[in-house]
């Protein structure tokens, strides 16, 4: 079962200034083939599908604290491309000033279907498939899918950081290079104690050091890259079976954290009442859940 925590995994620098071309880029690291959503539920449901899994417990419990922690990873994306689209809308427009018109034309959806929110789709409005979890079963090919994935997802975000200068948008880069670089090395870690092979010596894909993007640095200068969270209060103790020794990312020392990451606030992103975003008077229904947590 899951607890659910009113905060983002990392503190988000609040967006100064709207950029829907920059949401529709970051779209891909939530819905596309190698975004979010594939992480989250390609490892949750290997876990649930895990058979014998308390025989082979550093193996369940790897992938459902990193299932745990992606689950994170799309609230934050969610979060990113809401903060962008923030203040695209005219504020005080009425229907006849088309307030949609021109800023619905980089990813329409965002807009006409979504309110000025996320999709669960991809930079090309396609949406996210159940076809993009793999999950055959065997221990080593869906450990050995899990590392590729995590590479492919390391590809996205490198090219969507080069696809946009928001700060925002490549802050969000930054961090999620640096805990998807902790995913990579962690399934290659569990790769070789099933196989002897160096899987880490594989590592980075593609070959630029993490540490030369700065907003990824900046979390490795506060050991992010070494850390892995068991995402439980009192599960998932034996990760430390697999996650020891170093990182391939710069030869230090890797940890295991219990619970999950001190996080940020998770902000308040403002109304859009020209597009009925959450109502077309939201004062009215701030006043109604206002008597209602007066009772
Ligand atoms: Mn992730
Ligand atoms: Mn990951």
């Amino acid at each position: 079962m899951y607890l659910r925590i009113d905060k983002l995994q990392y503190e988000m620098p609040a967006p100064t200034e709207p950029d829907t071309k920059a949401a529709a880029a970051v779209q891909d690291l939530l819905g596309g083939r190698f975004g979010e959503m594939s992480t989250v539920m390609n490892y949750t449901y290997q876990s649930f599908n895990m058979r014998g899994h308390k025989k082979i417990q550093p193996y369940y419990e790897l992938v459902s604290a990193i299932a745990a922690e992606e689950l994170g990873h799309i609230e934050l994306v969610a979060a990113t491309i809401n903060g962008l689209l923030t203040g695209a809308v005219p504020d005080g427009a009425s229907p006849e000033d088309a307030p949609l018109k021109g800023i619905a034309d980089d990813y329409p959806g965002h807009f006409l279907a979504n309110g000025a929110g996320a999709r669960v789709a991809g930079a090309g409005g396609e949406p996210w498939q159940g076809d993009y979890v793999f999950n055959t079963g065997n221990l080593k090919l869906d450990l050995l899918h899990n590392f590729f994935l995590e590479c492919g997802a390391r590809m996205g975000k490198l090219r969507v950081y080069e696809a946009t200068d928001h700060p925002t948008a490549r802050a969000m880069c930054g961090y999620l290079l640096v805990r998807g670089g902790v995913h990579a090395v962690a399934y290659a870690k569990a790769l070789e104690t099933l196989t002897g092979v160096e899987v880490t010596k594989l590592l980075p894909i593609p070959e630029i050091p993490t540490d030369k993007i700065p907003e990824a640095k900046k979390f490795m200068d506060t050991g992010a890259h070494q850390k892995l969270y068991t995402f439980s209060p009192n599960d998932y103790k034996n990760l430390a079976a697999i996650w020891n020794g170093t990182t391939p990312e710069d030869g230090s020392q890797v940890e295991v954290v219990d619970g999950h990451p001190e996080g940020g606030e998770k902000q308040e992103f403002a109304e859009a009442a020209s597009i009925f975003v959450p109502g077309y008077d939201p004062g009215k229904l701030a006043d109604i859940a206002a008597k209602l947590m007066e009772k």
